[in-house]
């Protein structure tokens, strides 16, 4: 036992997060991030007027983000809570909806941070297998009374749950929260956001991360009804009042409303998405069908061990993981054209070296 560290700090299990290098001349499919810049509006927002206001505190209800995001899904901006990075927003939801008698259930092949969020708050967690091909039947789920945390689509598998499967989970039991984290839905899910009016227990989370290309500015939201946003809020204003600096609201804001944008950069990613299937399938790799920005491949013959290790010293970044059930698989992050097509060349020629 340290001298120094609490009991509860001793319990945590912290999250890996992929590798960030400086030096870019790698090609990064590693941590699911956009190859695309941000919208050119975003770029042109801060003006000199806003970053002269840089020595007041931001607002701390983040209330012009809010009000666009609530905008741009037809909601009022009670009902969104925003924070740094959909991480944080996940942190208040997991303090404020889990607790003493209140546990909460998640998948075993999932978005490895509940686990953490879990520890770092002290909760019982259930951990609720996914199906052999790796699918998530929702009737695992139905009869456990604490809070459900679905992300969707799954992460690392890419794969999604049509929308009436999170309308029977929240039917199942209506004094449960079924949260459920959309970083990916973008890129071809299906949106539980169409949900929140009619059900007071639901909250869908999403991020800026991945298909608005703001991973640097850390920009997550939650979407649920006023009642467990303010309950949200109940915990941000207890932790840190002002979680979210005045580049990110401002230049959020004005994202959001570049709907054209958004629109082509997720279609272009989609595209070469299936291009990348198509042609990983040709070189005898298989892989659940991701609707998200990557795909999580395993090969016929060669471990994924040995082709993350050859890929890396080609500078190639993919994330690959040594834990049961995923061992086998290498998630790779759907980039530029041009990075895919390095990626792709690679492969052909490391694989039929192999083969014979
Ligand atoms: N949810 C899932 C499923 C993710 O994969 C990630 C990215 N690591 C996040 C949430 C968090 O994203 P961010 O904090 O950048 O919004």
């Amino acid at each position: 036992m340290s001298r120094f560290l609490s009991p509860e700090a001793a319990r945590l299990a912290p999250y890996t997060p992929g590798e960030q290098p400086v030096d870019m001349q790698y090609v990064k499919l590693n941590t699911n991030e956009s190859p695309f810049p941000p919208s050119p509006r975003v770029l042109q927002d801060l003006s000199q007027e806003e970053a002269g206001r840089l020595n007041l505190y931001s607002d701390p209800a983040c209330g012009r983000l809010n009000r666009a995001i609530a905008a741009r899904y037809g909601l009022a901006p009670e009902n969104v809570i925003s924070g740094n990075g959909s991480d944080e927003v996940l942190a208040f939801a997991f303090r404020a909806l889990c607790g003493t008698g209140r546990g909460v259930a998640f998948a075993d092949i999932t978005y490895s941070f509940y686990r953490s969020q879990a520890a770092l708050f002290g909760l019982e967690e259930t951990i609720v297998p996914l199906r052999e091909d790796f699918s998530l039947n929702v009737d695992d789920y139905m009869d456990f009374p604490g809070t459900v945390v679905i992300a969707n689509p799954n992460a690392p598998t890419g794969m999604a749950l049509p929308r009436l499967d999170i309308q029977r989970l929240l039917e199942a039991n209506p004094d449960r929260v079924v949260m459920v984290d959309e970083a990916y839905v973008d890129f071809g899910g299906r949106s539980a956001l169409p949900l929140v009016e009619k059900y007071d227990n639901l909250l869908v989370v999403q991020t800026f991360s991945k298909s608005r290309s703001m991973a640097g500015l850390r920009i997550g939201f939650c979407i649920g009804s006023e009642k467990l946003i303010g309950y949200l809020n109940d915990v941000k204003f207890s932790f840190n009042s002002y979680t979210m600096n005045l580049p990110s609201q401002l230049l959020g804001a004005e994202a959001v409303r570049d709907d054209v944008y958004f629109k082509a950069i997720t279609a272009r990613i989609v595209a070469t998405r299936e291009r990348v299937k198509r042609e990983l399938r040709t070189l005898g790799f298989t892989f659940p069908d991701s609707k998200a920005n990557f795909i999580f491949a395993s090969h016929e013959t060669i471990p994924a061990q040995q082709i993350f290790q050859a890929l890396r010293e080609a500078d190639i970044y993919v994330r690959y993981w040594n834990k049961p059930r995923i061992s086998d698989s290498l998630r790779i992050t759907i980039g530029t054209e041009e990075e895919m097509d390095t990626l792709l060349a690679f492969l052909k020629d490391y694989v039929s070296k192999r083969r014979f």
